[in-house]
């Protein structure tokens, strides 16, 4: 057995030979990267067996704690049979078992199960489906070629789904490739661009919604959403009703819904799909990182039959789906994804995080007497604390100022990691955190706002 590389000499070699993502390498390669070795529960270990909180759930993505045993069980059985074999043209067990099983929980309405790796190719397939629907299904309807989708979207980093997005930092760049949309004002009631207030403002923020939807739905393929919330945005919450109400236009007006599910599916709102909370069915379903509990990279993109049936015909039609990926329903994937589903059933996960989602509240509720808090934004067990420079104008901290940046990092030397948006620290702890886990990880949060934000008042002083 050769000797395993040290922890200097990992960190050598990951400056020299590895590029990370969203990541300002210049900076990266003068600091020693955090190196994780291996993870238990809500927590992760690095090289030196430091212990870590996991605030992000590994960046949204793990629900049950790492090394579940039923997970890492599904795991092993399935590598005992098979890693991966394609669906193009053959089919295999846990693919076909994972479809019905995701068609029994997806919001009533869904029947069609079309596999991808993650959450970009979820939406680029919705996508690609929902203009393909309209010139097979409705050709008389003419070109609908187009996509509706909030200001301050995120729905991946592919190009298509790049062009359906729109935090300008990731975007602007990429502009000269991107297809024309439409954009609507997404409702951000902290910082409400029609100057209104929720509830008296009777959701104003939706009337030039439905003016676009009635002058150009001849256009529009689809509108593509996020529920509940903007995630990536700083989890800007949407006022209650509002999905409904988008729900109920895009029907009016002829225009595919599109949920993206990527982030809020699988438990994270308190309900196993955030649609749920509002009674909404979309026409076309996006889920990725909950799917396999964090394990392994899959994502699905869910439809009606209505939509299914536009794809059907003759061979020399082709009216199929010219669409598919090298590891479109991997085994291994889809094995983690009905392992994941059943401990949502053997745990209760679900009716577990009901208290959770309460604590979680209450403890963020203690912040918001910090003097740079100016909003804490809750959904399940997502939530936001935006950090203002003045509460009372709600004046940000300057992007350059890096606020979120150093909150992150000095909570990280208090054994908490974060990942945090601009100047929103994220919190996005596992499903399954314990009630003092979770208070742990709002002490840290709280002790790192305080240790960051009275030192930028001395900075500010200077
Ligand atoms: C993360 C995310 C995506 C993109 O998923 P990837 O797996 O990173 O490609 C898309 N939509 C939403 C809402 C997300 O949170």
């Amino acid at each position: 057995m050769t000797k395993p590389p040290s922890t200097k000499q990992l960190s050598a070699w990951d400056r020299k030979y590895l590029w990370h993502p969203f990541t300002q390498m210049r900076e990266w390669e003068q600091e020693d990267p955090l190196i994780i070795e291996r993870g238990k529960g809500s927590y992760l270990i690095d090289n030196d067996g430091k212990k870590y909180l996991d605030g992000t759930s590994s960046i949204w993505v793990n629900l049950h704690g790492h090394r579940h045993p039923a997970l890492d069980r599904a795991l092993k059985k399935q590598i005992d049979k098979i890693a991966h074999s394609t669906l193009l043209g053959l089919s295999n067990q846990p693919a076909i078992e994972l479809a019905q099983a995701l068609i029994k929980i997806v919001p009533k309405g869904l029947a069609r199960v079309f596999y991808s790796d993650n959450g970009s190719t979820a939406v680029e397939v919705a996508l690609k489906m929902a203009v393909q629907y309209w010139r097979q299904r409705h050709p008389e309807a003419g070109a609908k070629n187009s996509f509706l989708h909030l200001k301050l979207a995120y729905h991946g980093d592919t190009i298509g789904a790049v062009s359906v997005g729109n935090i300008e930092l990731f975007h602007s760049r990429f502009k000269p490739l991107l297809f024309p949309t439409i954009e609507a004002e997404p409702p951000y009631c902290y910082r409400c661009p029609l100057n209104l207030n929720y509830p008296s403002c009777r959701m104003a923020c939706i009337d030039p919604i439905e003016q676009l939807l009635k002058t150009r739905h001849r256009d529009l393929a689809g509108f593509i959403i996020e529920p509940l919330l903007q995630a990536a945005a700083g989890m800007v919450i949407q006022p209650p009703g509002y999905l409904k109400r988008i729900r109920e236009l895009c029907t009016q007006y002829n225009v595919l819904l599109i949920v993206d599910e990527v982030a809020t599916g699988f438990g994270r709102t308190g309900k196993m799909f955030a649609c749920e909370h509002e009674g909404v069915t979309p026409d076309l379903l996006a889920i990725s990182k909950g799917l396999t509990g964090g394990y392994m990279p899959l994502a699905a993109t869910v439809t009606t039959d209505e939509i299914y049936q536009a794809f059907l015909g003759h061979y020399e039609e082709f009216k199929s789906f010219f669409h598919g990926h090298s590891y479109t329903g991997n085994p291994l994937g889809c094995a983690l994804a009905l392992a994941n589903l059943q401990v949502f059933r053997t745990e209760k996960t679900l009716s577990q995080l009901r208290p959770k989602i309460a604590l979680l509240k209450r403890l963020l509720t203690s912040l918001s007497k910090l003097e740079h808090v100016g909003e804490i934004r809750q959904q399940g067990f997502m939530a936001g604390v935006e950090l203002v420079q003045d509460r009372a104008t709600k004046a940000a901290f300057p992007l350059t100022a890096r606020t979120g940046h150093k909150v992150a990092m000095e909570a990280r030397r208090r054994g908490l990691l974060l990942r945090p948006i601009g100047n929103v620290i994220i919190l996005v702890p596992p499903l399954s955190t314990s009630l003092p886990e979770l208070r742990r990880m709002v002490e840290i949060l709280k002790e790192s706002i305080k240790a960051v934000t009275s030192l930028s008042q001395t900075d500010s002083g200077s």
